[in-house]
């Protein structure tokens, strides 16, 4: 079993919102209660559920390089599985 998890510069995002659109689990939203320095809304992970798969689809389309995918193996019938930054 994979789970994945991303992290976002939020800085460096110019809220373009194609890691919103292209992600298959529907889980980057645009963070529309905030702002950051060059005034655009940055995109957020939100997944209390942990639908991420660390895809890295996100990752792959973001122009500006915001995106870090963590991917997380489990293996089965144990939770103690190795984390690795695939991008
Ligand atoms: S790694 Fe895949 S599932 Fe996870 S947030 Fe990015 S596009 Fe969505
Ligand atoms: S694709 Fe990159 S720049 Fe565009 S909203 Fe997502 S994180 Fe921001």
């Amino acid at each position: 079993m994979t789970r994945g998890m991303i992290s976002i510069d939020a800085e460096r995002c110019k809220g373009c919102q194609l890691c919103s659109t292209v992600c298959p689990q529907q889980v980057i939203h645009m963070a529309s209660d905030c702002l950051n320095a060059k005034g655009y809304h940055p995109a957020a992970l939100i997944d209390p559920e942990q639908l991420c798969t660390g895809c890295a689809i996100c990752a792959v389309i973001c122009p500006d390089i915001c995106i870090t995918v963590y991917r997380e193996t489990v293996p089965k019938q144990a939770h103690n599985g190795t984390q690795e930054a695939v991008r």
